[in-house]
């Protein structure tokens, strides 16, 4: 019997990993670009931090946390998103000391008790960022305008959606009109919804079901009970998009899934997922610091699905990034193996990616590893040529063959090779 994974919990395998990679590196230069810097958090924290954060009421907290109890009977959660994780470092570490304004990006895995399907996994992988300390809607505009521009350098395209969900002032103006409309619809909606319209009538926006949402379609919006600071942040950051020609659209029905967020909230919507549209999504959550027992600074962050990135990229067929070597070594009797097995060490000392055979495959093999390898340079070695201090060079776009002379000092002749093939 063998053992299999965990069912949505998936392997990324060598031939995928490198556009993991490209992916990272890309985000990586981008955040840095917008003066980010990355943070790392644990995966475990306790329960009560997302409980708290998250909300009671919303799908994650009700069905989706890996939640157990650890040998000490402490009631432990793997993150189910990276915000929180982030907060709790931020206030513990007294991050807000350092500097006003703080702008944080965090990388790695996920966790929810999902349905497995595509594009939904139990593990999966986020980009998250975060600015906290700062009001301005300006900063709303630049994050939005941050996630447009990875996007955009990795060919990807998405439209943007946009709300805002007011602060504690007007929300409850248009809760009251929330719950006068939901009284009239119980009968259409499902379990969820009705309970969840007499507990927190807000996350009923949020439900998966196309049946409710047809009902919602009447629903009052949000953006009329905006108090007027909230109004003005919102027409800013409108403005603030407009101006640094990002396109968006108005879905005033966009509530998302967590409880903590405040006036601005966006999502980033694909047509090429089929059901897993949303490939990112963020909001302001100015009060979360605060409630995390922090001091009273506003906040506003993002998280992109990296799996439903990748899914997008390998959907594009023009796209090859599998990784090159520089040099295969190519060796043909006993002195040649030797020699070459000699140079390795020193090539790759030099920065350059090298491999040979071990296997004693013939020349006609050892020529196919270096093609599968997508190696550029071929150097081949034979015992007759070794003999002369002499070896070929081949050049494997052009199919160009030029002679080499062989150094006896192998850290010599790599430097060499660095300077002629790189
Ligand atoms: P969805 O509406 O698809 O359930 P969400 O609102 O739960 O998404 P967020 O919590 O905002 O998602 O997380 C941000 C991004 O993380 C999503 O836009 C999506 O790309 C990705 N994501 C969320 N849940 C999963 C999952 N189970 N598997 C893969 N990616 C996910
Ligand atoms: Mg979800």
């Amino acid at each position: 019997m063998t053992i299999k994974g965990l069912k949505g919990f998936k392997d990324i395998l060598p031939d995928e990993v490198s556009l993991w990679q490209m992916l990272e590196q890309k985000a990586r230069s981008i955040f840095h670009r917008y003066g980010f810097t990355e943070i790392k958090v644990p995966i475990l924290e306790k329960t009560e931090l997302f409980v708290r954060t998250i909300g009671e009421n919303t799908d994650i907290v009700e069905k989706e946390m890996y939640t157990f109890e650890d040998r000490n009977g402490a009631s432990i959660t793997m993150r189910p998103e990276g915000t929180a994780p982030v907060i709790r470092a931020y206030i513990e570490n007294g991050l807000n000391v350092r500097s006003v304004v703080q702008r944080l990006y965090t990388i790695g895995p996920m966790f929810r008790h999902e349905r497995p399907q595509k594009g939904r996994l139990r593990q999966f992988h986020q980009l998250s960022v975060e600015v906290l300390g700062s009001n301005s809607p300006k900063i709303d505009a630049e994050v939005m305008a941050m996630a447009w521009l990875l996007l955009q350098e990795i060919g990807l395209m998405a439209s943007l959606e946009i709300n805002s969900l007011g602060c504690p002032k007007c929300r409850p103006s248009f809760k009251d009109a929330l719950n006068s409309f939901l009284e009239g619809c119980q009968e259409h909606i499902c379990d969820d919804c009705r309970r969840r319209s007499k507990t927190n009538p807000l996350r009923v926006l949020d439900c998966k079901s196309d049946n409710c949402q047809k009902q919602y379609t009447a629903a009052p919006s949000i953006l009329d009970h905006l108090c007027k600071p909230c109004e003005e942040h919102f027409d800013e950051v409108k403005q603030g998009l407009a101006q640094i020609d990002i396109p968006f659209s108005v879905n005033s029905f966009m509530v998302r899934g967590l409880d903590y967020y405040t006036r601005t909230t966006f999502e980033l919507i694909t047509g090429d997922l089929g059901a897993q549209s949303a490939i990112g999504a963020g909001g302001r959550y100015d009060g979360l610091v605060r409630q995390l027992g922090g001091p009273d600074v506003p906040g506003i962050g993002f998280a992109m699905g990296m799996e439903r990135l990748i899914m997008l990229l390998q959907q594009q067929d023009d796209l090859d990034i599998r990784p090159q070597l520089d040099l295969f070594v190519v060796t043909m009797g006993e002195a040649a193996y030797e020699k070459g097995f000699g140079m390795l060490q020193k090539l790759r000392g030099a920065g350059l990616k090298v491999l040979m055979d071990y296997e004693g495959r013939s020349m006609k093999k050892q020529m196919k590893q270096a093609d599968k390898n997508r190696a550029r340079y071929v150097l081949i070695l034979g015992d007759d040529e070794l003999a002369k201090k002499e070896a070929i060079l081949k050049n494997m776009a052009s199919g160009e063959q030029v002679g080499v002379t062989l150094a006896d000092d192998n850290e010599e002749f790599a430097e060499t090779m660095r300077s002629t093939i790189s």
